[in-house]
């Protein structure tokens, strides 16, 4: 149910999975998930990925009105998906992450950056496409497509590997090619105008809002009703480790970034702020003020889910103990989580 799911890492495949495969729907793949983890010797992380809204953002680009419907849609399957877990008894014991790897923006025929205009086809490889062209020069001729590159457009920032910044921690890797070229956030590079094109794209700057994922959590682990400005994906990765009582491989994550939405974290007053990470509870609003709903907050959040793809990470809590008793609130299920 996770693309790559099926694929042998460190030797071993996980205990269950399914090859990726887009015609399940999404009930089956919760009715699946959802059965790992009830089953005589159950699951303590479950993977559950839908396509949409990327599927449909690149095609019709996050801004367009068409995207309402798409919203709409994802808004009743997370109802659906808290729905059943209630049913399964599993709501308040799982920890919950609805997150996604991307944002997106919306592109236009209008802003395209060709690349034929400015180097022969002859002279390099194009290794990977917009908005982050990999290019790979033929041999000895680094140089002259480099140069022919670096001021050839306004909204195109070309790099030699070694002069990637820092921040994206993305040119030590081999597979990373000698030139990279990076478009202004909604330009498209195309070889030619006649090339493949998306209306919403993904893969630019990751300081951009619009590239921001959405992240919420619920669960006994997290704490209720807390909101954080932002934080990386990567720190995603020694989070998940943690929760699961596992030692982390090098990564370039950092636990200490995200201990706050623990709910062992030391409780601190953090005013609330309009963001795209956001921790739900099952208690009433309390801090955040009891005349704005679930829906409210969701919307906001959710306006991101309109420009990524969203996946849902279930983790089996492993000392419910510690867990506070949760309530539930029928109001969730009976309200649609987001405003189309
Ligand atoms: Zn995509």
């Amino acid at each position: 149910m996770w693309p790559g799911g099926d694929v042998k890492i460190h030797n071993s495949f996980p205990t269950h999975y399914l090859p990726y495969n887009e015609s399940i729907s999404f009930e089956e793949r919760v009715a699946q998930i959802i059965e790992w983890f009830t089953s005589e010797e159950p699951i303590n992380l479950g993977l559950l990925y839908w396509e949409d809204p990327d599927d449909m953002g690149h095609q019709l680009g996050p801004d367009n009105p068409l995207m309402g419907p798409v919203i709409s849609d994802i808004d009743h399957k997370l109802g659906y998906l808290i729905q059943m877990l209630k049913k399964a008894k599993l709501w308040n014991v799982v920890n919950l992450i609805v997150t996604s790897d991307h944002g997106m923006t919306q592109c236009s025929k209008e802003r395209v950056i060709e690349l034929d205009q400015y180097l022969d086809r002859d002279h390099y490889t194009l290794i990977d496409q917009s908005p982050v062209a990999a290019i790979l020069p033929k041999e000895g001729k680094l140089d002259e497509v480099y140069e022919a590159l670096a001021d050839a457009h306004p909204n195109l920032t070309v790099y030699k590997k070694e002069e990637v910044p820092e921040r994206w921690s993305y040119k030590n890797n081999r597979r990373i090619q000698p030139v990279v070229a990076v478009a202004d956030e909604g330009w498209y590079i195309l070889q030619n105008k006649s090339d493949e094109f998306l209306l919403g794209n993904h893969g630019y700057d990751n300081a951009l809002a619009e590239m921001h994922p959405i992240f919420l959590a619920h669960g006994p682990a997290f704490r209720k009703n807390f909101t954080k400005e932002a934080m990386n994906s990567t720190d995603l990765y020694p989070l998940l480790c943690h929760l699961l009582s596992i030692t982390a491989l090098p990564h370039n994550g950092s636990l200490s970034n995200v201990q706050d939405l623990l709910s062992s974290a030391a409780p601190k007053a953090i005013p609330y702020t309009q963001s795209t990470t956001l921790l739900l509870g099952d208690d009433h609003l309390g801090e955040l003020g009891q005349e704005e709903s679930y829906p409210y907050f969701l919307g906001v959040s959710l306006g991101c889910v309109i420009v990524i793809v969203f996946f849902v990470i279930f983790i089996k809590h492993l000392i419910d103990s510690q867990a506070p008793a949760l309530q539930d609130t029928q109001a969730e299920i009976a309200q649609p989580l987001l405003q189309a």
